[in-house]
């Protein structure tokens, strides 16, 4: 992979300190712990005095280091088909063989922290339910959460009250857990720390959008880590301020993420975390530069509004990209390509989340008919890597760069 932005040291301290404070928490029981999931209401429990652990942040350390398949089949010996979520099948997988990636990275931790109560949202798909009732089941502590609508155009006043309740519902159990009262105040803080961490990652992600750019989707996947477990903090903010400095340096210094950038290509669905590497430096290779995506776009919350701390949250998560309509996501990923400049669209169509696989219901072709971008499919997955045919996207990718110096050369 190309050498790391001078700010990934930053970075990796942050997520150490993060799973180390977990970690010391779960061992002394000093701080409850919530799990929740990665667009749940995470605002709210860090109000309340939890430590918040994100179980989806665990299952793509596991993609990235190649070893879901070790782990997915003992999910499926208990009942959980092969065909569902495999974020779901290698985290339960990796706790029944009694395995953390954690380990690998941290040394001194050898599991996930167990939960005091689990949070989800299905905004993103029903396998978050499934994934945290298990554990719920499993450490014997409530398993919660807001059930959102799917596939909606428009976001209206007619949704927000029911989602808005739904979070409200959350505080008394919430409390009981955590032995504290809500405070509103400092709810509301909490808030403001997660729209600064949404403004300053939307920053980041739109420096992308300066040609050549200087930074690129393969950077993004991992800064991505911090908005995901971190928003709502100090530190998250800190540490992506460090990043907007280098990446405004880059800008000024015309200097691109990838040597000679010569076309731009807008990434749809999940990455292949056990190929981050090798599909970096394919691009690379090609002079390709992946300058955006749907997915790491995905923790930019436009909504949250200190003043309006229930309705707000619940506007910020129904807002989400992935809950959204075919129709609202096509004009979004018009939009997207054009403020990026791309020069066309890939989209990975990733077998165990079909939630966040765009191409299923036609969309690349209306969108290459009304904007004339040209795009390819790939097959894959986001873990399970037995689903991902290595030489067919090397050979499907050589042949768009190919596709895109015919049409740029006219
Ligand atoms: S959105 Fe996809 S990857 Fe994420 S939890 Fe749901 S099924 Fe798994």
């Amino acid at each position: 992979m190309s050498k790391k932005l001078k700010s990934a040291s930053v970075l990796n301290k942050f997520m150490a300190d993060y799973y180390y404070e977990l970690d010391e928490a779960s061992k002394t029981k000093s701080k409850k712990i919530a799990w929740c999931t990665s667009t749940g209401p995470a605002e709210l429990l860090r109000a309340l005095g939890f430590l918040v652990y994100f179980p989806e942040t665990h299952s793509a350390m596991i993609g990235a280091s190649k070893t879901a398949a070790d782990f997915i089949p003992k999910a499926n010996a208990i009942g959980y088909s092969p065909d569902i979520c495999s974020y779901l099948t290698s985290d339960i997988g990796a706790y029944l063989a009694g395995v953390t990636p954690l380990e690998k990275a941290y040394k001194t931790i050898k599991s996930p922290p167990a939960p005091d109560i689990l949070v989800y949202n299905t905004n993103q798909c029903r396998d978050v339910q499934d994934w945290f009732c298990w554990y719920g089941r499993h450490y014997n502590v409530p398993a919660i959460g807001i059930n959102t609508y799917n596939c909606v155009t428009d976001v209206t006043k007619s949704h927000i009250p029911s989602i808005a309740l739904q979070i409200q519902d959350l505080v008394k159990p919430l409390e009981k857990v955590s032995g504290k009262k809500l405070d509103i105040d400092f709810l509301k803080q909490v808030i403001s720390l997660s729209v600064k961490c949404s403004e300053l990652w939307e920053t980041i992600l739109n420096s992308a959008a300066t040609i050549p750019s200087p930074i690129s989707f393969f950077d993004s996947v991992t800064l991505m880590g911090a908005a995901v477990v971190g928003r709502g903090t100090e530190e998250t903010n800190i540490c992506y301020e460090k990043f907007v400095e280098e990446l405004n340096q880059k800008v000024e210094n015309k200097e691109g993420r990838i040597p000679n950038e010569k076309y731009r290509i807008y990434w749809d669905g999940m990455p292949v975390w056990g190929r981050l590497r090798s599909h970096s430096e394919l691009f690379k290779s090609l002079k390709v530069c992946i300058v955006a995506s749907t997915y790491c776009n995905s923790w930019i919350f436009k909504d949250f509004d200190v003043n309006k701390p229930f309705e707000s949250m619940a506007k910020a998560y129904t807002s989400l990209f992935i809950a959204r309509s075919e129709d609202y996501k096509e004009q979004y990923i018009k939009d997207m390509t054009k403020f990026f400049k791309a020069d066309g669209i890939i989209y990975h169509d990733a077998k165990t989340c079909p939630n966040n696989s765009n191409c299923r219901y036609g969309m690349p072709q209306r969108i290459e008919k009304d904007t004339g971008l040209p795009y390819i499919t790939i097959n894959g997955d986001l873990n399970d890597l037995r689903l991902v045919s290595d030489e067919q996207t090397k050979t499907k990718v050589e042949a768009f760069a190919e596709q895109l110096e015919e049409k740029l050369a006219g």
